[in-house]
């Protein structure tokens, strides 16, 4: 395999298109076409992780935060990413990263982390919004159905637990083909009314150049007339936090325990009683404390983040447990998924390329 299909496989998961406006994902450098060694994987490239993937013969580095997140307007050896990156590019290891997209994407950070705290069936505690498109086409009626189907079996259509989901108005549509055209109805340069259907489907935005492509092969005119409207519509998969109930319910004093098992956290700062009983648990990997009004108007017993400010606890306070247990220690978790998804890739085409995450400790923060 080559970075890109790696790429790939982590693009299809987690799309460039849920990741924030301003954030940088995606090859941060090397070569696309670089075949694969072995992956290696961590939440930040350090130093000490390049080196780590040197002693494994790893030539990819898949990491969360990107490396290259602030523009650059020099690369030297008097700055941490300067270092860094020279490094991996003197010695032809390719990094590529997966940031905001993987916060956002099913199955991403917040429901790993939510996954190892005990929480089932965790739902996005704010579901990301625009994600989505209406595309909008204008068949024969004797086409339509065929049309649907290559649009639908191309990603789009998909309406929570349903497929095929179209509209279909009647009406009449009207064109006059210039000396160059060949058109499917009519005739050349004679003005045509035809009996057409308007199709629309619902179609993820990174779906959409297969969804563009599979339209126009199916249908059967030289230029395909189509629409594509933004729409605001929440996604039903996508978004930050998760929320969900554990098992069985708890007390805080217990849950507190287990966040600190399952992350390891060194401590843990948190508000609450710890006699306070706990079953639906709302987490956000990394530095969620912007969401605490979602995990309290969606009745969460407790939240887990990290970064949490002094005021963000007072607000919090009586309201709903608030844990910070750590920036590193909350995001880690996602880690395992990432690994398992590549392995999963690496094995459907039956290629042995050793994927590892990476021992190395790159948590900057000690807990004394
Ligand atoms: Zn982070």
């Amino acid at each position: 395999m080559q970075v890109r299909d790696i790429q790939r496989v982590l693009e299809e998961w987690a799309p460039r298109t849920a990741a924030w406006e301003h954030d940088n994902v995606g090859i941060q450098c090397g070569d696309p076409h670089m075949s694969v060694r072995g992956v290696l994987i961590c939440l930040d490239i350090t130093e000490d992780v390049v080196r780590d993937a040197l002693r494994r013969r790893a030539n990819l580095i898949v990491s969360h935060h990107p490396l290259l997140y602030h523009p650059l307007s020099s690369i030297t050896s008097t700055t941490r990413v300067g270092r860094t990156a020279t490094t991996l590019v003197r010695k032809g290891i390719s990094a590529l990263a997966a940031h905001t997209n993987l916060d956002a994407a099913p199955e991403g950070t917040s429901s790993a982390l939510a996954g190892i705290l005990g929480v089932r069936d965790p739902e996005p505690l704010d579901h990301s919004f625009g994600l989505q498109v209406k595309l909008v086409t204008f068949v024969p009626a004797a086409d339509v159905d065929r049309v649907a189907r290559a649009m639908a079996e191309a990603g789009a259509g998909i309406i929570g637990n349903y497929t095929q989901c179209s509209f279909r108005t009647e009406g009449i549509g009207t064109f006059q083909g210039n000396a160059e055209s060949t058109p499917a109805a009519g005739r050349r340069g004679k003005y045509e009314r035809v009996p057409e259907v308007r199709l629309e489907m619902i179609v993820d935005r990174d779906r959409l150049p297969a969804v563009l492509a599979a339209m126009r092969h199916a249908h059967p005119y030289e230029e395909v007339a189509h629409d594509m409207y933004p729409i605001g519509n929440a996604h039903p998969r996508f978004g930050m936090g998760a929320i969900g109930n554990l098992r069985r319910p708890t007390t805080l004093g217990a849950f507190l325990r287990r966040v600190r098992r399952m992350l390891g956290t060194g401590a843990l700062r948190y508000t609450g009683d710890v006699r306070r009983r706990v079953v639906r648990v709302a987490v956000c990997g990394g530095a969620g404390s912007r969401f605490i009004e979602h995990a309290i108007a969606q009745h969460g017993d407790v939240f887990v983040t990290s970064d949490v400010s002094f005021h963000r606890f007072q607000d919090a306070a009586g309201r709903i447990a608030l844990i910070d247990a750590g920036h590193h220690e909350t995001e880690y978790p996602v880690l395992a998924t990432i690994a398992g998804k590549i392995r999963e890739a690496c094995r459907a085409r039956a290629e042995r390329i050793p994927v590892a995450v990476s021992a190395v400790r790159t948590n900057p923060v000690a807990y004394a």
